[in-house]
C-alpha cells in the first residue's frame, strides 16, 4: 500500500484517486496544523496521501465571461499580485495570514476546509462563486451554496477534487470587507463581513452579503438578495431594519478562546447596518449630487442667454 504519491500530471492523479483515497494535500497550510503530533514528530495522516500543489496544470487565473476561473492550485499570494484580480478581492487576500503562509495557501483548500471562518469564503459567497469538481471522467460545477454542506463538510466526493474555482466580477459601486481579528496578521477571524452592492440611476442593480464565523456556515440568503434587486433607495431604505432583523435571526456564534457570542453578534449586526447606511448615503448623495444638476440646468436655461 502506498503512503504518499506525488502525480506528475493533473490525470495521473485523477486516475490514482479512482483507486485509493487519498487525502488531498494543496499548500498543507491547513492540514499540516490539524495532523501535528507536536515538535520534532511528524504529522500523522490516517489515509495516503496526494500532493497536488507542484501541478502547474492548476496554477492559473483567466478572465472569461465577465468571471474570474481561478486553477486551484494557484497561490493566495499569485492572486495577490495578478492583474486580473480586482481590488476588492484583493483586499481580502491581503487580510489572510501572512505572505509566507499565502505563498503556498490556495483559495480551494480554504474552501475544502470549509470553516466558517475562513476569510475568502464570505467573499466567495457574496460573489456567488461556483466550484468545478473533477474526477477522471467527470466535472461538474457546484454553486457555493450547495458546496459547503456543514462545519467541514462539503459534497466533494473521494474521487473528486477542486480544479477551479469561478468568481462573477462584480462592478461594484460599493464594497466592504471587514475582518476582526485579534490582530494585524495571522490571527483567526472572530467576526468577518463582505458586502457588495452595483447602484445604478438610484436603483440596486445586484447585492450580495456574507457573514463569516458566526454560525456554523457563513450567513448568506441569494434568495434575499434577489429579492432586493431592483429597489429604489427610497425602497430599500424602508426595508433596511426587515434586513437586518432577517441576518440577526440566523446569526448564532460560538463563545471560544478568540471571543464570545455575544460581542461576534453585536459586531456582525453593526456591520451589516454600517453597510447598508453606506449604501443609502451613496445613493442619496448620488440622487441629490442629480437633483442639483437637474436645477442648475433648469436655472441656466432660465437666465443664462
Ligand atoms: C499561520 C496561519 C495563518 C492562517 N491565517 C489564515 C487567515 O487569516 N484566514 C484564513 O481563512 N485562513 C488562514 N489560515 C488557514 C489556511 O492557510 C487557509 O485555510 C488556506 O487557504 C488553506 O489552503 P491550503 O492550500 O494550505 O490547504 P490544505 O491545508 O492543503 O488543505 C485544506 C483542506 O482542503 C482540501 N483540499 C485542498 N485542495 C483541494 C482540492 N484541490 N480539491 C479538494 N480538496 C482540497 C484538503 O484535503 C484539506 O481537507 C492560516 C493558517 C496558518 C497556518
Amino acid at each position: 500500500m502506498i503512503d504518499h504519491l506525488i502525480p506528475k500530471t493533473l490525470h495521473e492523479a485523477l486516475s490514482a484517486m479512482e483507486r485509493v483515497h487519498f487525502i488531498k494535500v494543496a499548500g498543507g497550510t491547513d492540514l499540516m496544523v490539524q495532523r501535528r503530533m507536536g515538535p520534532m514528530v511528524e504529522p500523522r495522516f490516517e489515509s495516503p496521501v496526494i500532493f497536488l500543489y507542484h501541478l502547474k496544470e492548476l496554477n492559473y487565473v483567466k478572465e472569461e465571461d465577465h468571471q474570474l476561473i481561478i486553477g486551484s492550485m494557484t497561490p493566495m499570494e499569485d492572486l495577490l499580485h495578478h492583474p486580473s484580480i480586482p481590488n476588492h478581492f484583493k483586499k481580502v487576500l491581503n487580510d489572510i495570514a501572512s505572505p509566507g503562509i499565502r505563498q503556498m495557501a490556495t483559495l480551494a483548500g480554504n474552501l475544502a476546509n470549509a470553516s466558517p471562518a475562513a476569510d475568502t469564503l464570505v467573499y466567495l459567497y457574496a460573489s456567488r462563486a461556483e466550484i468545478l469538481l473533477a474526477s477522471l471522467h467527470h466535472e461538474r460545477i457546484v454553486p457555493i451554496r450547495d458546496f459547503i454542506t456543514g462545519v467541514k463538510k462539503t459534497v466533494l466526493k473521494d474521487n473528486e477534487l477542486i480544479k477551479e474555482i469561478h468568481v462573477p466580477l462584480c462592478p461594484c459601486t460599493t464594497f466592504t470587507w471587514t475582518k476582526v481579528g485579534g490582530r494585524k496578521s495571522d490571527a483567526i477571524s472572530k467576526v468577518s463581513f463582505v458586502g457588495m452592492a452595483e447602484m445604478s440611476d438610484h436603483h440596486l442593480k445586484k447585492i450580495g452579503i456574507a457573514l463569516g464565523a458566526v454560525a456554523p456556515m457563513v450567513i448568506s440568503d441569494h434568495a434575499m438578495e434577489d429579492d432586493l434587486q431592483g429597489l429604489s433607495i427610497k425602497e430599500l431604505s424602508m426595508r433596511k431594519d426587515a434586513i437586518i432583523k432577517h441576518y440577526a435571526s440566523q446569526i448564532n456564534p460560538i463563545d471560544d478562546q478568540r471571543s464570545n457570542k455575544t460581542y461576534r453578534r453585536k459586531v456582525a449586526i453593526n456591520l451589516l447596518t454600517q453597510f447598508l447606511d453606506e449604501l443609502l448615503l451613496k445613493g442619496m448623495t448620488s440622487w441629490t449630487h442629480t437633483l442639483w444638476n437637474i436645477l442648475n440646468a433648469s436655472y441656466a436655461k432660465k437666465h443664462i442667454p
